[in-house]
């Protein structure tokens, strides 16, 4: 799946006069091969904040995706190490009673749990999810 071109990318203004009007989203492949760089795509113009705009927004995602995806996979862990060690060391007890907006400690875990429950299944459709 990970046979895009590498990261960083980056964009850059056409120049109009040459016949597009456009922001150039392109790739440097290899640190080796400096100076050239590879076309990805455009995003049209006109040339304004708002086009400037996109292209950047393109750019980040790609460039911090593999960051955030490591990063959300960290916390998850973190988390479930959390969970675990909390549970083991906090059984429910049958005489506990808590209601459906309970703040203690143990339904807050719980609620924690379930949403990264949520939170890694979204994570991982995310990850597996093809164009
Ligand atoms: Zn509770």
């Amino acid at each position: 799946m990970d046979k895009h071109t590498p990261t960083p990318w980056t964009y850059v203004s056409s120049v109009p006069a040459e016949g597009y009007e456009c922001f150039w989203i392109k790739a440097q492949p290899s640190p080796v091969m400096r100076g050239f760089t590879k076309e990805i795509g455009a995003v049209n113009g006109p040339i304004n904040d708002e086009t400037e705009a996109n292209a950047a927004l393109i750019v980040r995602a790609v460039n911090s995706h593999a960051s955030l995806l490591s990063t959300i996979k960290e916390l998850m862990e973190a988390l479930e190490r959390v969970v675990e060690v909390y549970r083991r060391d906090n059984p429910m007890r049958t005489a506990d009673v808590h209601y459906r907006d309970c703040k203690c400690l143990r339904c807050q875990i719980d609620h924690a749990a379930a949403a990264h429950d949520t939170a890694l299944s979204r994570a991982k459709s995310l990850m597996e999810q093809k164009p």
